[in-house]
């Protein structure tokens, strides 16, 4: 027999091994259109960035030594270019010199892989512009990084290649923005479980743009100008394209075989095309998903080499085996975030008609007590009846084993019980004695037996008229909470049941969801009938509805190299009288603890504290500024963050003192010649070297709305203010004689011929003179202003934020 096979890479030379090891007199040959047979593909990004240090690391097994072992008639360099089914023959074309011949086969194997997808922007083929599929690629990336030494990149796309490509541009030192077209990154996973990986990006000082499309590229100095569908333009050393790939299934069509409206070659459940003696596997074809029952392309390494085995068997055997399709498990490393997926995401079952449920849960890696336990957050999605159909985990610790577990449970077509039930390994530093996915399938029991309903993040307002009720502590309640909710701790339901409406819809929440479930059960068995659980808790919501607002400069990790702000204090442990280990708690607990601790010390002595929840990086330097405590230093190491915290002579019980500083303006009017004249004092207090803060608030947010925002979905009262409220700073009217809006048009043409900036000007000089703009967060949700209408540079807060600026601000005007 004589099998060929096309594509020497996952699929095919996986194939070809397990031919020869089913039949030692089979005659082999293996075509590669390119040098290399059997390389890392996954290791690529890693040697871009130095984590992989050597490149004969990246080749798996040499062309040489696989004709050694297997006796496989390796062929690279040779491209195969047509197919004669008639004659059962293939033409071939060696790369170098072009030679072209025939070769026969009694059975061929297609495994093209997939291509990257170049759609046709203007300027995508400017030097600089690289896609990332095979060694060729990385040489000519790695080349770049070396002759051009690059300060900034632009990764375009937000799907795992591009997130590891900026990671390892990143360690590299190089400043590197992220642009995605959608509104998150990571596509398999749902919005709020991808909000945690965008925050944990921008405390890298990765700058990420999401739902913005690249314009056009232009070659420039040194670099490219990447131009944004905003207008936005980006300078950068280094372009990586990373937008997606298509199955490589030319050769497949010109041969006449099927190929789904997608472009991937169709397969039967023996892998076998339409062509009785033609197989194909990999990222070119379209197998089972798990989930969906459809076919579709699943563009990982793990099905593509399962699928090598089982096709082998077949070539050789007959068609015995049987691919019975991929639930399409992947996982990704963020930075120090793994990102996990397994079957479908909630999005991707609503968009394809099919009806199922959610639930969002937040535990630790392993047992809060021991040490290092650090977040993870669990998604599960399931049928109504509780049949998994898909997991979602985002972590630092065990992630991978975890979303295995929900991929067998998927596998075996399980339900909800199963996984609740499903045995785990369990001792405190691995995991707890209820896993983090068992407890999420205990939710999502709860959910399927009707004891609690939940709603989502976004959905708050679906409900109409409702009582929104925080079941927390008062200390983490003031921290921060949903606009208008009312905090009765669940400790203390039972005894304040009076003070909760008996007609309303009643949103519970609490800080991950255990506690709002129990608050659920106790109202409903008290007879108060449309109750919901916050999906997640406040901890979902806070980080799903932060819009934009990454910690920026604010911190700097430890592998930043290049732009690194400041370093790791020396001498951290021998400074601190007191390490309190606050890992494993969610927020609050941390500040909390922190609190206490503060309470009981005296001036000038240090604590270390610990933590593992992301959110602490930021609400420890807020805390430190609001009560008066000195921040020594912060600094974050695969999830845990260290902070040293002085004692202050000004405790946390003291009013906030004015330090004179600064400059804080509260923009509440939508007036134009309001909005002036707060520009004017906040770029003259800037230019007069003041840290300037400008709140808007109410009327004030349409000032600093973008011209042409997309804006997110609203309800039916945000939709009536959006057609009420202006829709930028152009269509502000005067406080005063506007006439119809001649007034407004008068002003502007008096500016000009006076040369005074414009509105739109003055915004942006304040924004580049580091004018700090915040949209509050509250006025926002109540006039249905969403994170993409306004400024990318505005950031987003609440009264916290705001109290913060104004404590060190010796100037504070109301416009
Ligand atoms: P490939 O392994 O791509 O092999 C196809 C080969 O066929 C290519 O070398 C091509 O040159 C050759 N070929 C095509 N047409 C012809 C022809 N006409 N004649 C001769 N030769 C031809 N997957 C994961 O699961 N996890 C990861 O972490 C991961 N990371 C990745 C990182 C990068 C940068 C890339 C590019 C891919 C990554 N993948 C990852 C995807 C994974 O590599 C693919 O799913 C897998 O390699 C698919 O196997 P395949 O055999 O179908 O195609």
């Amino acid at each position: 027999m004589k099998y060929c096979i096309v594509g020497g890479v996952a699929g095919g030379a996986t194939a070809a091994a397990r031919i020869r090891r089913l039949d030692e007199n089979a005659v082999i040959v293996l075509f590669e259109r390119g040098e290399h047979i059997s390389f890392a593909n996954c290791g690529l990004p890693y040697f871009i960035g130095g984590t992989i240090k050597e490149r004969s690391r990246l080749f798996v097994t040499t062309a040489e030594a696989f004709r050694a072992r297997y006796r496989v008639d390796v062929r690279p360099g040779n491209e195969v270019i047509s197919i004669d089914r008639k004659a059962k023959k293939i033409r071939v074309r060696e790369i170098s010199g072009g030679r072209e011949y025939d070769e026969s086969y009694d059975k061929l194997l297609l495994s093209p892989g997939a291509e990257p997808v170049k759609p046709p922007i203007p300027g995508i083929d400017t030097e600089g512009i690289f896609t990332l599929r095979n060694i060729p690629d990385t040489d000519a990336i790695r080349n770049h990084l070396e002759m051009k030494r690059p300060e900034s990149a632009v990764v375009v796309g937000g799907g795992f290649i591009g997130l590891e490509m900026a990671e390892n541009l990143h360690h590299l030192g190089i400043r590197v923005t992220i642009v995605e077209a959608l509104d998150q990154v990571m596509t398999p996973i749902d919005f709020e479980m991808a909000a945690e990986v965008h925050r944990h990006i921008r405390s890298k000082n990765v700058d990420l743009i999401l739902s913005d499309g690249v314009k056009s590229f232009a070659r420039a100095d040194g670099g490219v100008t990447v131009t944004l569908a905003s207008g936005r333009t980006i300078s950068a050393g280094i372009v990586i394209l990373s937008i997606g790939v298509r199955p490589e299934s030319s050769l497949a069509r010109s041969s006449g075989l099927d190929i789904t409206e997608r472009g991937a070659i169709v397969v039967d459940d023996h892998l076998k095309t339409g062509d009785e003696n033609i197989y194909a596997v990999g990222d070119a074809v379209a197998v089972m998903h798990k989930v969906s029952g459809t076919r579709m392309s699943i563009y990982l390494a793990g099905p593509a080499n399962k699928q090598a085995r089982i096709v082998a068997d077949n070539m050789v055997r007959g068609d015995t085996r049987i691919y019975r399709g991929s639930a399409a498990t992947a996982i990704a490393k963020v930075f120090d975030l793994a990102v996990a997926s397994t079957g479908l995401s909630e999005k991707a079952l609503r968009a394809a008609g099919i009806e199922c449920k959610s639930v969002v849960t937040h535990a630790s890696s392993h047992a809060g007590y021991y040490p290092d336990a650090k977040p993870l957050s669990v998604k599960l999605v399931f049928s109504p009846e509780g049949r998994i159909l898909g997991g979602q985990i985002v972590g630092y610790d065990g992630v991978d084993a975890r979303i295995d577990m929900i991929a067998a449970v998927i596998g075996m077509n399980g339900t909800v019980r199963d996984l609740a039930e499903l045995d785990h390994a369990y001792a405190p530093p691995y995991s707890s004695a209820k896993d983090p996915v068992n407890a999420a399938a205990f939710a999502a029991e709860n959910i399927v037996d009707g004891l609690v309903r939940t709603v989502n993040w976004n959905e708050i307002n679906k409900h109409g008229d409702t009582f929104l009720l925080d079941v927390r502590s008062r200390n983490e309640f003031s921290l921060g909470s949903i606009p208008g909710s009312v905090n009765i701790p669940v400790d203390e339901l039972r005894e304040n049941l009076a003070m909760i409406p008996p007609n309303r819809t009643i949103i519970v929440n609490c800080a991950a969801g255990l506690r709002g479930y129990l608050a659920s059960r106790i109202l409903m068995q008290k007879g108060f009938k449309d109750v919901y659980n916050l999906s997640g808790g406040y901890k979902t919501y806070e980080s799903a509805s932060a819009g934009d607002s990454g910690h920026g400069e604010e911190f700097v990790g430890p592998d930043d190299m290049t732009y690194r702000k400041g370093v790791a204090p020396a001498g951290l442990q021998t400074h601190a009288a007191m390490i309190l280990d606050a890992c494993g708690l969610q927020c609050p607990g941390p500040i909390i603890k922190l609190k206490e601790a503060m309470d009981g010390s005296v001036e000038g002595s240090e604590l270390v504290v610990v933590a593992s929840d992301p959110g602490f990086i930021r609400d420890v330097r807020s805390w430190c500024t609001l009560t008066g405590n000195i921040l020594v230093s912060v600094t974050e190491d695969a999830g845990k963050i260290t902070a040293v915290v002085r004692k202050g002579a000004r405790s946390a019980e003291n009013a906030v003192v004015s330090t004179g500083a600064g400059e804080t303006i509260i923009v509440f009017s939508d007036d134009l010649d309001k909005a002036l004249a707060a520009f004017v004092l906040a770029n003259g207090g800037a230019a007069a070297g003041k840290k300037v803060t400008m709140f808007f608030t109410f009327w004030g947010l349409s000032v600093i709305k973008k011209p042409r925002a997309k804006g997110a979905k609203k309800d039916f009262l945000g939709k009536m203010f959006s057609l009420m409220l202006p829709k930028n700073s152009r269509k502000l009217s005067l406080s005063k004689i506007n006439m119809g809006g001649m007034g407004s048009m008068l002003m502007r043409f008096r500016m000009r011929r006076k040369k005074v900036e414009s509105l739109e000007k003055m915004i942006d000089s304040a924004a580049a003179a580091g004018v700090e703009m915040i949209g509050c967060q509250m006025s926002m949700d109540i006039m249905g202003v969403s994170r993409e209408e306004l400024f990318e540079f505005v950031k987003i807060g609440g009264v916290a934020t705001y109290l913060e600026a104004a404590s060190s601000s010796g100037i504070n005007l109301f416009v």
